[in-house]
């Protein structure tokens, strides 16, 4: 097992280390310390990515 394994923030483009954990304990947030770096903002981030990934193939569905 590595301890202090660094883990990374899992925002769509970000490779931020993820906050450290809690000093109380806890498990180690997904994220780096950027407020707006959030399972939300995630979300939402990777379904606009989805799109844009989509508009740009060339693909003939116009009908
Ligand atoms: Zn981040």
């Amino acid at each position: 097992m590595t301890q202090g394994a660094t883990k990374v923030c899992i925002y769509p483009g970000c490779d931020r280390a993820a906050a450290p954990p809690h000093p109380l304990g806890g498990p180690q947030p997904s994220f780096c310390d950027l407020e707006e770096h959030n399972a939300l903002s995630a979300h939402l981030e990777r379904r606009r990515l989805a799109r844009a990934a989509r508009r740009t193939e060339p693909n003939e569905e116009d009908e």
